[in-house]
């Protein structure tokens, strides 16, 4: 039982959606002490087997929990519920560190932007969530850190590179959390884990403070128990930003009107790209039966070709590791982060404190990205790529010329086990066949439970909609949603 109030169980309370969670607070069923503190209880219960947080700041998040109780302002959907943040996203005073030895002991000197956004709306900070290396990987197996596990089967990976945040939402060891999608990262673990992951267009959420993978793809966004949060959490940090001038003046409309029941007039494209050949049968007949439940709800359902589709996983590897390649260039073991203590000269300091403080997939990435941009290897590789991806966004403008929204697999597969793919990039690379296209196009795309592997591992829906459509995934997702019952399903731990 909670200690303050007592009539809410700490099990009851932790389960609560962020719009449950709120209402309780408004009507004083419970305080945001009372409810930071059974996430605290929990995650000192459970994060030892789950190793999801790289950092819990108790103090703080009761803190700042106890003054948004005596202010008792509870406009803001989110005053007083208790989030995480993915390592990526610096916060004051606390430490950041992408979950890279490079980073081990680096603490900012101002919040991200997003991050501003939510403690204004008066978010409570549990913690950093574990994260692979600079947001490397679909695993979180590059995390310096350790890998998190899957809270459906402790012998499998949650996914990632957000694979802290989204077993933490399935866990039950945050309401939500923040996290980062440059080619599927928030989609992927949150199909691995049975939650909600919203990845957002490029440009709707600012990125100033978040550290960069790949500039021209990296989103931020919610991971979330339900369709509802994601919307209430989105409104809170989407436009414009003096800060990001990659997000444009596009106005930001009230998400939560656009969460309907039924289906009726909606036009639900299906690419046949999406359903073949290195995509699991079990994943296929999961997704074919949700496609059968929007049908039902009155969603007319058409096909769609997108060829360009099997170029994806190539296109966005050599262009997404260029751009991490000139992005983490900035860690030289001057300006910040680990130095070396054993060089002598200058270009020594560079080379000796990078070695020691990446990790083997961030090497890759600077390996391939820096080989890929040379001097005559340029137009080959990196042009060429670009031109793939103008293509591949022409060929989404014109599906979505026919339908609202575009319905496919999240993940070729259920979660994978511990160690199965992490010695095969190739093989890993794989997992992101059916996420990486949306981030070259630069749309919006979202994941949604939507069952079960004979084994018993969370299977997710993936819904992409145009740029600045993101009202479109709410809809679809949402009816969706209250016509299953994915969402009351939960891990045995
Ligand atoms: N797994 C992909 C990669 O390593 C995606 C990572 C991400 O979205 N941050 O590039």
């Amino acid at each position: 039982m909670s200690h303050v109030k007592g009539h809410m169980s700490n099990v009851i309370m932790i389960d609560l959606s962020i719009s449950q969670a709120h209402e309780g607070l408004k009507n004083k069923k419970f305080s945001s002490v009372d409810l930071t503190q059974a996430y605290l209880d929990r995650i000192k219960e459970l994060d030892s087997k789950l190793n999801t947080y790289v950092t819990v700041t108790g103090d703080f998040a009761l803190e700042k929990a106890k003054k948004i109780d005596e202010a008792g302002d509870f406009s803001s959907p989110l005053a007083g519920i208790p989030m995480s943040l993915k390592d990526v996203v610096c916060t004051a005073g606390i430490k950041t560190t992408a979950s890279s030895k490079i980073l081990e002991n680096f603490v900012p000197p101002y919040n991200a932007h997003v991050a501003d956004r939510l403690f204004d709306a008066g978010a409570v900070l549990l913690g950093k969530a574990n994260t692979d290396e600079f947001t490397h990987g679909s695993s979180t197996e590059t995390s310096y850190f350790g890998t998190s596990k899957n809270p459906w089967n402790t012998d499998c990976v949650p996914g990632g590179s957000s694979g802290g945040s989204a077993s933490q939402v399935a866990a039950d060891l945050a309401t939500y959390s923040i996290g980062t999608d440059t080619g599927g990262s928030i989609r992927q673990p949150a199909s691995l884990c049975s939650c909600v992951g919203l990845k957002v267009t490029y440009g709707r959420v600012p990125r100033h403070g978040v550290m960069p993978y790949a500039s021209s793809f990296d989103t931020i966004g919610p991971l979330t128990k339900t369709v509802e949060d994601a919307a209430l959490v989105l409104q809170a940090i989407a436009g414009r930003s003096e800060k990001d001038a990659t997000t444009p003046n596009v106005p930001v409309p009230n998400y939560s009107d656009s969460l309907k029941t039924d289906l009726k007039g909606v036009k639900i494209g299906i690419p046949k790209e999406y359903f073949q050949e290195g995509v699991e049968e079990e994943t296929i007949k999961v997704i074919n039966d949700g496609i059968e439940v929007m049908k039902k709800l009155g969603a007319e359902v058409i096909d769609v070709s997108l060829p360009l589709t099997k170029y994806s996983i190539p296109t966005y590897y050599l262009l997404a590791k260029s751009e991490a390649s000139t992005n983490l260039a900035r860690y030289d073991g001057i300006k910040y982060g680990h130095t070396t203590d054993s060089a002598k000269k200058l270009t020594e300091i560079y080379m000796k404190s990078r070695s020691e403080g990446f990790g083997d997939e961030v090497k890759r990435a600077i390996m391939i990205g820096t080989y890929a941009l040379s001097a005559g290897y340029y137009d080959a590789f990196y042009l060429k790529a670009a031109k793939v991806r103008a293509l591949m966004k022409k060929e989404f403008e014109e599906a979505f010329a026919k339908c609202d929204v575009l319905v496919t697999p999240t993940s070729p597969f259920p979660a994978f086990k511990i160690g199965e793919k992490a010695d095969d990039p190739l093989a890993m690379y794989m997992a992101d066949i059916l996420t990486t296209a949306v981030n070259l196009a630069g749309i919006c795309a979202m994941s949604i439970p939507a069952g079960f592997s004979s084994g018993g591992l969370p299977i997710g829906m993936q819904i992409m909609a145009n740029q600045y459509k993101e009202e479109n995934l709410f809809h679809a997702g949402h009816a969706f949603e209250q016509a299953t019952e994915w969402r009351i399903k939960k891990p045995n731990l």
